[in-house]
């Protein structure tokens, strides 16, 4: 809808961040239910800007989860494989010893705010939460704004029923977004992002605090509006000008690798559809993604979908859609914007329990 109605004409452009997430069956002796534990940057290292999440649910579950920002410059970085590392750090180890992963699943998250929220209406119409990319970034929650969008969309909706209007634009909605709660939300926290951007992670904490700490207090920032700039896509550097990673091998018992996690999303496609993920231009993984990036798909896909093969002395590209969990980063971060994700067949996709 974003692309057929041009909605995200001169607003800056959205950016993401990749979130992977394992539910874990813990030892009862160290669970605590409703504790909270954010961490930032490591196991990164400055390649990309991230961080994790670890939430102590009911039954001895525990969400284990790791968001990298899609705006890292370095193809070979395997956000995955950080994710995977990041659960071997003394105290997560801790944590999780004893324990068995029950589930695995990934989604990307709209992470531009402010400054990137497309227009919300167009003829029959309405962008709501997450589509429009209203997540507040440094409060890592956006359930409270999707809910409201809910309210004010419901509302516009009810008062054009009632008018007898149809498939005209429901601009009450996109005035109550701009002008009420949720514009007071994200306005103030507009520059935290660009600021992560610019100046990484350690640097930016300082100014993003007094940039938030002005907005709260004043209403208003001296950086005035910040811009993305790039989009994630166009973000990623050529690969020759990066160093490879080498990560370690997946242990089995804390961390795992893609395919068997993937087998914890349950993720099911009728075998016989085309795939849903399309190529523009089939030539151009192996002729310009690969020599160029070093084939990133095979690398930033948290399902292991995208390999390169090699067949008859020849690299192949290969497409598993089967294994496709549904999360986008894929149509956001093709350096060369060449796959594009559609809809497979009815219902088809991850079967998260409890995710
Ligand atoms: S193919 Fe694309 S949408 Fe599917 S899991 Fe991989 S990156 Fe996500």
């Amino acid at each position: 809808m974003i692309a057929k109605y041009g909605l995200d004409e001169g607003v800056e452009p959205q950016k993401y961040g990749l979130g992977m997430k394992e539910l874990w069956e813990i030892d009862p002796a160290k669970h605590a239910e409703g504790t909270v534990t954010h961490t930032m940057g490591w196991p990164l290292n400055g390649n990309a800007g991230g961080g994790s999440f670890i939430y102590h649910l009911d039954n001895n579950q525990v969400y284990v989860g790791f968001v990298v920002h899609l705006n890292y410059e370095n193809p070979h970085l395997f956000p995955y494989m950080e994710f995977q590392r990041f659960k071997h750090h003394p105290m997560v180890a801790e944590l999780l010893e004893g324990g068995k992963r029950i589930a695995y699943g990934a989604r990307a998250i709209t992470e531009g705010g402010w400054q990137s929220m497309p227009k919300l209406v167009a003829p029959g119409v309405a962008l709501l939460g997450c589509a429009a990319g209203m997540v507040n970034v440094p409060r890592i929650k956006g359930n409270h704004n999707a809910m409201l969008s809910g309210i004010a969309a419901a509302d516009a909706a009810a008062e054009a029923i009632a008018a007898d209007r149809s498939g005209d634009e429901l601009t009450a909605y996109e005035t109550t977004v701009r002008t009420g709660a949720i514009a007071k939300d994200l306005r103030r926290v507009r520059n935290v992002k660009p600021l992560w951007s610019r100046y990484g992670l350690t640097a930016s904490l300082g100014l993003g605090g007094f940039d938030m700490w002005t907005n709260n207090l004043f209403g208003l920032s001296l950086l005035g509006t910040l811009k993305h700039g790039k989009s994630d896509a166009a973000a990623t550097g050529e690969a020759s000008k990066f160093k490879p990673i080498d990560y370690p091998k997946p242990d089995g018992k804390l961390s795992f690798d893609r395919l068997t996690n993937v087998s914890f999303s349950f993720t099911n496609h009728e075998e016989s559809q085309p795939a849903h993920l399309k190529l523009k231009d089939p030539k151009v993984p192996v002729e310009v993604n690969l020599p160029k990036y070093a084939g990133p798909s095979a690398r930033y896909c948290p399902a292991g979908v995208y390999e390169f093969v090699e067949k008859d002395g020849k690299p192949e590209f290969v497409i598993n859609f089967q294994n496709c969990v549904h999360c986008k980063t894929c149509d956001i971060k093709d350096p060369t914007q060449n796959i594009v994700w559609t809809v497979p067949q009815g219902g088809d996709g991850p079967n998260y329990p409890n995710m």
